[in-house]
């Protein structure tokens, strides 16, 4: 059952692929002019709210979401759809808490031609996460605040614009939580204040002045395989739902290559000797810990020089050897299609008010695999296709 997909989830970003030029309107800074202009006329309530610019609340890491959407084969499929509002509601959310829009609130994600050729509409972050209290005109829209893990569970793999959406929403979040984590300068401890539409940041003191960029934190991911080229090592986290089995995974040290790290990493958790690391692709994860706002998983085959496998038990629970029958039966019988329907159908209606706080970890592994002994992370994890182009011997 080979996934073929053009990106990896939250990779393939379509505001990120070019950013304009200084001086094009909807450069960064020139945007961010335009954005002060509109929110002066806002803030005086002579309000026009700028049909050309959107704007992506999100609360506390939740992006803004809707399921309006129905997928084209088949309407009885309810799809997601990020929550773009306009200035207008952006000032309705801040004035729950009696703030008052600020162009600094902002973060530039980017442009793109309109679809009816009415120019570059600019995308624009803000969080909200001070404001609790619900919104009626959100409500009335069928919005709500979801769970970035839960859109990506719930994202059909194959349908090229939601995951778009999943990567603008992916990338969205890290640079907030990035701004929540580098208020102040780590050189002089004075506050730091946004630069460059919110896409860097500088320190402000004038004698400091130094300059911050948003911050990703690489991982090394990898498939260890035996010399025969027959079985795969996997192994289990504490952490993982029950049965769930998938590639070692390490963050690089300074100073390490990460053919280092790949090793080294291996040879802690399990003893086991790499040779031979050969990369395969990359997927940037913005669903981790939100100290982190962005990791970097950097995908490798790993070719084991020994087999004897002695388990970290701080870092893992279990590692096993396991064939390629083995693993292929793995990803067969894990309803992962299943496992994404159910998911976007609970969004919808989450949206609708039907379902709150829903707990999707769990109905994920309810979905996954219900009747296989183990079962591989879903196609929106790099873990998947490292272990299905081995089963598979495919590139991706
Ligand atoms: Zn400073």
């Amino acid at each position: 059952m080979p996934i073929n997909l053009q990106a990896h989830a939250f990779a393939g970003n379509p505001l990120r692929s070019k950013t304009p030029k200084p001086g094009d309107p909807s450069s960064p800074n020139s945007a961010l002019e335009t954005l002060k202009t509109l929110i002066l006329e806002e803030n005086n309530h002579s309000g026009s709210s700028q049909k050309n610019f959107k704007f992506l609340p999100f609360r506390k890491g939740r992006p803004l979401a809707c399921s309006s959407g129905v997928s084209c084969e088949d309407s009885s499929k309810p799809v997601w759809q990020l929550g773009w509002i306009n200035l207008a509601d952006c000032k309705a959310i801040l004035e729950k808490s009696g703030t008052i829009l600020n162009e600094d609130s902002f973060v530039y994600l980017g442009s793109e031609l309109a679809d009816d050729d009415g120019g570059d509409v600019v995308y624009w972050a803000i969080d909200v996460s001070g404001e609790d209290g619900s919104v009626p005109e959100l409500i009335k829209k069928q919005f709500c605040f979801v769970e970035l893990r839960t859109l990506m569970v719930a994202t059909d793999w194959a349908d090229v614009r939601v995951m778009g959406q999943l990567a603008i929403a992916g990338n969205a979040r890290a640079l907030l939580e990035w701004h929540n984590v580098s208020r102040f300068c780590g050189h002089c401890g004075e506050r730091t204040i946004p630069i460059d539409a919110g896409r860097r940041k500088q320190c402000s003191n004038q004698q400091c002045k130094k300059r911050i960029y948003p911050r990703v934190d690489p991982v090394v991911i990898m498939l260890v395989i035996d010399r025969e080229n027959d079985r795969a090592l996997l192994s289990r986290q504490s952490r993982y739902v029950p049965r769930m089995w998938s590639c070692l995974a390490g963050f690089i040290e300074p100073g390490e290559s990460l053919e280092e790290a790949v090793r080294r990493e291996t040879w802690e958790e399990t003893g086991i000797e790499v040779g031979e690391v050969i990369y395969h692709s990359s997927q940037p994860w913005p669903v981790g810990p939100s100290s982190m706002p962005c990791q970097l998983m950097v995908g490798f085959f790993a070719y084991a020089k020994s087999l004897e496998i002695n388990v970290d038990k701080e870092e893992l629970e279990d590692a096993q050897w396991h064939s390629r029958e083995d693993v292929k039966n793995a990803l067969t019988f894990a309803e992962y299609e299943k496992a994404q329907r159910t998911a976007a159908a609970k969004v919808d209606q989450m949206c609708k008010g039907v379902e709150k706080g829903l707990n999707f970890s769990s109905d994920f592994n309810v979905e996954s695999g219900e009747l296989a002994p183990m079962f591989i992370p879903g196609p929106f994890a790099i873990a998947h296709h490292l272990i299905s182009s081995w089963v598979n011997q495919t590139a991706f």
